[in-house]
């Protein structure tokens, strides 16, 4: 028999029916449940949250995965790859307004020449930041010497999504071939820890075909596969993909949107001190999403700081926010709406994963 809620978010310790009971919680209980989240997330990671300047590198993707708008296939997708100087601008844009942090995210491409030339930027960044800037990437599976080498110049964590846990899931949204295999993107994961790389991953909520009892398996494995940062957020259709024909199957945007918020408070509780994201996807639902995502345990938010004539060549699924919004003022709506959500913004400290300092014996 299930207990009730109070009995089950006073532990950290939650088995498959506990989170399964979490996830459907309404009301009342919810509201419990979003209250403890917050508590906790103030007791361990404090009410800061830490801003992470995303640059979208480029749009040129070697993949084909079917719920995404810039993947290989789409041929309406006008390709771009932005100069280094324009990486460069928005990396001092990132420094001298103190954010601490960038991500570099794109397609993946595996090549030496993109090997190198991902190098090449992380020690110009490097360079004209001091050394000070803290830098995540989010390129995709690539090999381990390559993770290596883009370690050693510089960058520090590294994102990538499991989308989903489930092998069988995994194998209907990504084409059924050697370069889209759920056994490598588990390697990938496990190579990243090993070159010393604060891990992050994640998944999509609601995408065709998923049940609740898969998402509750996500967040087992998130916990198992002992991640140092996490980015989940609802999936978002998007008409040039392949999972597109499967829209009228979707649970519709709320719930998605709900399930993610429940995803979030849930993990806080279960993994007290990682970073996680509100994500962008968050807000494309719901206008005030991420400051939602804040107040229920997530305590990253990444300012998107890629040069506006590219955006629209960058949307991975449909009315993604914030495409026509220069830095500044996504900065200062930003910051606003940080402060109402009754946290600070952690300017000029780097804000590491807790977890990942405890895991390596850091602190
Ligand atoms: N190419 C890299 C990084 C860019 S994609 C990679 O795949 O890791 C970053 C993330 O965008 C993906 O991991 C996926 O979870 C998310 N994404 C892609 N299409 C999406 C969609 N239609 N709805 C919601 N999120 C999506
Ligand atoms: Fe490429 Fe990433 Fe999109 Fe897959 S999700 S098609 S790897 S950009």
């Amino acid at each position: 028999m299930i207990k009730n809620i109070d009995t089950i978010i006073s532990k950290s310790e939650f088995n498959f029916k506990e989170i399964l009971y979490l996830l459907k919680t309404e009301g009342e209980e919810r509201r419990k449940l979003f209250q403890k989240a917050d508590e906790i997330k103030s007791a361990n990671v404090g009410n800061k949250v830490y801003f992470r300047g995303l640059i979208e590198y480029s749009n040129i993707c070697s993949k084909d995965c079917y719920y995404c708008g810039i993947r290989k296939s789409n041929k309406n997708v006008i390709r771009y790859r932005l100069a280094a100087e324009e990486v460069l601008d928005a990396v001092k844009y990132a420094y001298e307004q103190n954010f601490a942090s960038i991500v570099l995210q794109g397609g993946e491409v595996d090549s030496p020449k993109f090997t190198e030339e991902i190098e090449s930027l992380l020690v110009k960044i490097m360079q004209i930041t001091n050394g000070e800037i803290g830098i995540t990437l989010s390129l995709g599976e690539q090999d381990k010497e390559t993770l290596r080498r883009w370690k050693n110049a510089g960058a520090k964590r590294y994102l990538l999504r499991i989308e989903t846990s489930n092998t069988y899931l995994y194998s209907k949204i990504h084409p059924v071939d050697s370069k889209h295999l759920f056994e490598n993107r588990i390697k990938s994961l496990e190579m990243l820890r090993e070159c010393g790389y604060q891990v992050g991953s994640g998944v999509m909520v609601g995408l065709p075909f998923q049940t609740i009892e898969d998402l509750a398996n996500d967040l087992i494995f998130l916990r198992d596969f002992d991640i140092d940062m996490v980015g989940l957020g609802p999936y978002i259709e998007h008409d040039q993909t392949p999972l597109y024909e499967f829209r009228d199957s979707l649970w519709d945007k709320n719930t998605r949107f709900d399930l993610s918020l429940k995803m979030i408070a849930i993990l806080r509780i279960m993994m007290k001190d990682i970073n996680i994201a509100a994500t962008t996807a968050m807000q494309s639902i719901d206008k005030i999403g991420r400051e939602k995502a804040l107040k229920v345990g997530a305590n990253i938010i990444m300012p998107n700081l890629t040069p506006l004539k590219y955006r629209e060549n960058y949307l991975l699924y449909e009315d993604k926010p914030c495409i026509d919004e220069e830095a500044d003022e996504c900065k200062n709506c930003l910051e606003a709406r940080i402060k109402f959500s009754g946290n600070q913004i952690g300017y000029g400290e780097h804000g590491d994963s807790l977890h990942f300092k405890r895991r390596t014996g850091i602190i």
